[in-house]
């Protein structure tokens, strides 16, 4: 342990498991040696414009750009001059080549139905949406609310946004009315697209009915429109609400992509709220497209013959940049599925995986953990033979569930990429590239080309190696957040003012003697116990590590003599808390990291309140352990009830 009163992040967490990609899967990866990655970060590095003005080429334009960089953090534009669309670079330029009738999207419904989605056929559904747009009075720059179902229909509502300069802001389907009316009334949304309900277990989400009444909170939506998912009964407003399957029909499959700029805004989405108001971060169009399109070639090594599955909600970034923008840009196959994973039962996704030979696999450690729960038994029953990659993202990745995934999931013989990055960072920063890097449990290693990252203390003096600081970009890099939606002084404050000349977006981390990087967790989380400061993520781990934890949270709680002392939650796999136990744990904790890590307090929980996205929500934890009244805003979170009961069940 260091000096105690040090400012510095510690972390214990001793890993050095090493898992270096096979010759075969390197020889065919699209780069291929850490030589190859270490030249193309260099070069990035030192000539950004240089570097990114190449990778441009990769796209499709109806203008080259004057400036590929254009003015420093945080003000920083990309391709300025140039006229582009993210549209046609996801589909059109398909159509000239043999990908024109190849699967775009693979979808699979929760009941079991599915639709293929070539790109020809995804063209002629965008174009026809496109024109219904126009003719509802929607033009270039306006916003367009999406409240969906993660059906095809959202896809293409999606990119006919794009095709026409439409702004598009995506609320998740399990948000509530309220939020969807905040949202619409910060963005000022025209129009709103929706669906009668969706399936989600089974049960439909009736997702019209919340649509009616946010618009009651919501004056400046003028228009909606209804796709029929299930069936459900719905209230059809004249002059207001209109099928999407009315407005189809006599749309004309003709419509041209619209030139826009460079930095024309693609979407607003507003990050699911870990901690605190919602934020509409917004995205523009090239430096997006660009960064989406070749993070996903290089992290997912995409190929044409792959069939690539990410598990995500269209509703949250990862959904955006890597079931549609990324993979369409390449012209990938991307899958995209409906439901929960384990309805009709657990083996869902693995029955998925087997019967659409899924090849790469990208979800969250919350979905890892919940497998770990359900048992060996469902992946098993499975050919799981043709997945060859996987990938996590959302939340540290305790090392316990990532050897789980390696072993189980993976059969020993798939690369794992962690990656980090962030609703503001729009593509992946920081991961493992599958042919080059030899992974390890709980780091996503290393940065991306174009990437800068560095670790520094508050004043934003770069730390050593292995002392871990506040995770901040020291360079500007195409698919960076632009601004929070009218309101470019909270953006300021909350990125770029607290380390001067850098992008902070709240995450702790340390960089190890190898530069791979290892994220702690938001600053916000990270317990300072007599001076140490600790990481949420490794007390979980070692918790996680005990053969009858399912999962835990880790929260400081005020303490007389330690400053903060520590609270644990712990969901079990089985249901036999007792004190004995609650003692075991302890000490395996203090086995496991040191007597400065030891539980103060252990809690048994049925479940851990956590976002819709999946993420755990310490700040209310905290709330709870320390006694206090809740504060802070709890609309993103999952499930009310979750609270209720930790609050009952105080000791
Ligand atoms: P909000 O910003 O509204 O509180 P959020 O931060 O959860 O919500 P996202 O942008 O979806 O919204 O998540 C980004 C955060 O998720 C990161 O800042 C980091 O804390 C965490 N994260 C994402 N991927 C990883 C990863 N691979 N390893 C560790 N942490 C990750
Ligand atoms: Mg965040």
């Amino acid at each position: 342990m260091t000096n105690p009163s040090s400012d510095s992040i510690e972390n214990v967490l001793h890993e050095n498991r090493k898992f270096p990609p096979s010759e075969s899967f390197s020889a065919a990866a699209h780069i291929k040696s850490e030589a190859e990655y270490q030249e193309m970060w260099d070069r990035a590095k030192d000539d950004p414009a240089g570097f990114w003005g190449e990778m441009a080429e990769n796209l499709d334009w109806f203008e080259k750009w004057d400036k590929v960089l254009d003015g420093d953090m945080p003000d920083t534009k990309w391709f300025t001059g140039g006229k582009i669309n993210a549209a046609y670079n996801c589909i059109d330029r398909h159509l000239k080549t043999w990908r024109k009738n190849k699967a775009a999207i693979i979808w699979e419904g929760e009941p079991g139905d599915t639709r293929v989605l070539t790109y020809q056929d995804l063209h002629r559904e965008v174009c026809k949406f496109a024109n219904v747009l126009k003719q509802l009075g929607v033009g270039q720059g306006d916003r367009v609310t999406l409240y969906m179902p993660m059906i095809p229909e959202l896809a293409i509502a999606m990119l006919a946004c794009a095709r026409i300069g439409a702004t598009h802001s995506i609320i998740f389907g399990g948000f509530s009315a309220d939020a969807v009316a905040d949202r619409n009334n910060d963005a000022q949304a025209k129009l709103v697209v929706t669906a009668d309900a969706g399936w989600r277990r089974g049960k439909q989400v009736p997702l019209k009915v919340a649509v009616d009444e946010s618009l009651e909170k919501s004056p400046s939506v003028e228009k909606v429109v209804v796709v029929q998912r299930t069936g459900a009964e719905v209230t059809m407003v004249p002059d207001r609400d209109y099928w999407w399957h009315d407005l189809m029909k006599g749309a004309s499959a003709e419509c041209e992509a619209t030139p826009l700029d460079s930095e024309h805004p693609l979407f607003i989405l507003y990050t699911s709220g870990s901690t605190g108001k919602p934020k509409g971060v917004l995205h523009t169009t090239a430096g997006y497209t660009l960064g989406t399109m070749m993070t996903s070639k290089w992290v997912f090594d995409l190929k044409d013959e792959d069939t690539y599955w990410c598990t995500a909600d269209i509703g949250w970034v990862t959904g955006h940049s890597y079931i549609i923008y990324g993979p369409l840009a390449n012209g990938a196959t991307t899958m995209m599925y409906e439901g929960a994973p384990n309805w009709p039962d657990e083996g869902r996704f693995w029955e998925m995986v087997e019967k659409h030979r899924v090849n790469i696999f990208y979800t969250a450690p919350t979905a890892i953990r919940a497998f770990i729960k359900w048992g060996d038994d469902w992946p098993n029953k499975y050919d799981l033979s043709s997945l060859r990659l996987l990938g996590t993202v959302g939340e540290p990745i305790n090392p316990e569930a990532w050897m789980w995934y390696h072993k189980v999931i993976g059969q020993e013989a798939c690369p794992i990429v962690d990656t980090w990055w962030q609703t503001e960072t729009g593509s992946i920063m920081m991961s493992p590239l599958p042919g080059v890097t030899a992974t390890t449990p709980g780091s996503c290693t290393k940065p991306l080309p174009g990437i800068v990252p560095d670790i520094v203390s508050k004043d934003g003096t770069s730390q050593p190696d292995n002392s871990g600081g506040l995770l901040v970009m020291r360079q500007p890099w195409p698919s960076m957040l632009r601004t929070l939606y009218g309101d470019h002084d909270r953006f300021l404050a909350t990125y770029f003012n607290e380390i001067p000349g850098c992008y902070f977006a709240g995450d702790g981390a340390r960089r190890d003697e190898d530069g791979y990087y290892w994220i702690m967790g938001r600053v916000d989380d990270v317990l300072n116990v007599s001076g140490h400061r600790l990481s949420t993520m490794e007390v979980e781990s070692a918790l996680v590590s005990h053969d009858k934890v399912a999962e835990a949270a880790v929260v400081g709680f005020p303490h007389d003599l330690k400053g903060e002392g520590i609270c644990c939650f712990v969901t079990l796999k089985t249901d036999d808390g007792t004190d004995e136990l609650k003692e075991e744990l302890k000490q395996h904790v203090r086995h496991s990291i040191g007597a400065i890590a030891t539980p103060d307090t252990i809690r048994f929980t049925a479940s851990l309140p956590k976002t819709r996205s999946g993420k755990i929500m310490r700040r209310l934890l905290r709330d709870i352990a320390a006694g206090r009244e809740l504060v802070g805003d709890t609309t993103t979170l999952e499930d009310l009830s979750v609270l209720a009961k930790l609050r009952e069940s105080e000791e």
